[in-house]
């Protein structure tokens, strides 16, 4: 049997950017498994082919974890660039550019690209990848199972992804193999993911895309707000604002609130409509030119009143009920994940000497902006450096 220093489970951003740490250390055998015919195939296809892989702001209320502590040690690092570091760390020099939202993505603004300096890094460093091959179990001792090949381990990483998107060979079953060691694993909800709405009222406005502000209202508590896109679909509400706030109300649900006019106070709202209808303009088609016709004769027919207060309230505060999510599927990104209670600061198990975890299948999950490529390349990056100081 093959034996090697350190094998990691899975091949995508988080397992790559563990190996190309660890492979800074010239003595180390290591060995990637990755489910899928491409390593880094996920990665390739983030941010819409872009690779949002980090933000300028990167503070820990962008995450949720059942250890936020951990989160915040490993990933939210006190510097002004923080993509900078562990991206030097794994890409080496690169050029990188930010959108006026504060996302970060390489120069070449294609994904692609990064896989592509990940795989050559390794090549370079002799790093072996097994591909098309699914670790279906580890055992004490680390003999890592992939059914027809079994090979030793030192160390063990467990980078296998979540539940997200099983297209990309991230269909959940990777969960077992942690389960296995007798860790707990969290409840799992789909995140940064198209929200199903329970209201007619959004069926006529199917297609349409407003830019708008918009909040996650639970129990009457704002729990996260934005400003961005919202398209309107047959099930409910997508775009980069409701991807935003997915992460908050995917567990129990909540109210989406939306405001289509958030640069006019209400007291200017009011005045301009009250000026149309002094105008001689139709109750009717007081909105017109100000919002979508789509929009207003939703609205209008919301407001339910020839009322100009009213019908200002409900530009402001158009709400939606979210019953649901378009699943994990459609999801970016898996909320939940191996429990954090068992898991040192360094990521490694407390329940099993030299396993350790990076990346999505952790109990940790960031919001849209390149939250998530980030805890899944400084969580990889962390585990190296933990392994390497053990090994020397
Ligand atoms: C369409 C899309 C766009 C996204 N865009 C962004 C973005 O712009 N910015 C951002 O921050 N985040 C984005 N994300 C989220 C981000 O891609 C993930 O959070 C991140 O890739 C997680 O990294 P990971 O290495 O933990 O898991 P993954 O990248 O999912 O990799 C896990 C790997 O493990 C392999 N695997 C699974 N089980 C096994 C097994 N038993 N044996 C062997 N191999 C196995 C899989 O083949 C897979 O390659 C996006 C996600 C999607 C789906």
């Amino acid at each position: 049997m093959k034996r090697y220093d350190v094998i990691i489970v899975g091949g995508g951003a988080a397992g790559l950017a563990c190996a190309v740490a660890l492979a800074e250390n010239k003595d180390i055998k290591i060995l990637v498994v990755d489910a899928g015919e491409r390593a880094g195939k996920k990665l390739s296809a983030t941010g819409n082919g872009q690779g949002n892989i980090g933000n300028n702001d990167m503070s820990i209320e962008h995450y949720r974890s059942g250890n936020l502590k951990i989160v915040e040690k490993i990933a939210c690092p006190a510097v002004n660039d923080p993509s900078a570091e562990v991206c030097r760390r794994i890409f080496g020099t690169l050029l990188y550019k930010s959108d006026g939202s504060g996302r970060i993505y390489p120069h070449s603004l294609q994904a692609s690209s990064l896989t592509d300096i990940l795989l050559r890094r390794l090549k370079g460093r002799g790093v072996e990848i097994l591909l098309l091959t699914r670790v279906v179990n580890i055992s004490n001792g680390f003999i890592v199972d992939c059914g027809d090949k079994k090979f030793a381990a030192a160390f063990v990483v467990l980078a296998a992804g979540g539940k997200a998107q099983r297209q990309f060979k991230t269909d959940g079953s990777a969960y077992k193999l942690a389960q296995a060691f007798g860790h707990a694993v969290t409840p799992l909800y789909p995140a940064i993911v198209q929200l199903k709405t329970d209201d007619g009222y959004v069926k006529p406005l199917k297609g349409i895309r407003a830019n708008c502000f918009v909040k996650a209202i639970i129990g009457g508590v704002c729990k996260k707000a934005v400003h961005g896109d919202v398209i309107f679909t047959d099930y409910g509400v997508s775009g980069n604002a409701i991807f935003y706030l997915s992460s908050e109300l995917t567990a129990h649900g909540g109210t989406v609130l939306i405001d289509f006019l958030p640069n006019y106070p209400e007291e200017t709202l009011v005045k301009t409509l009250k000026a149309r209808l002094a105008e001689g303009t139709a109750y009717s088609d007081i909105l017109c030119g100000i919002l979508h016709n789509q929009i207003a004769r939703v609205v209008l027919k919301r407001a339910g009143a020839e009322d100009i207060d009213l019908i200002v309230k409900t530009v402001k505060s158009f709400t939606l009920e979210v019953c649901g999510t378009l699943g994990f599927d459609y999801a970016q990104v898996t909320q939940g994940g191996v429990s954090m209670e068992d898991i040192s600061e360094n990521l490694e198990s407390r329940l099993c000497k030299n396993l350790y975890f990076a990346g999505e299948i952790l109990d940790v999950d960031g919001d849209c902006g390149g939250y998530n490529l980030h805890w899944a390349f400084s969580s990889g990056v962390a585990v190296a450096d933990d392994i390497n100081s053990k090994l020397k």
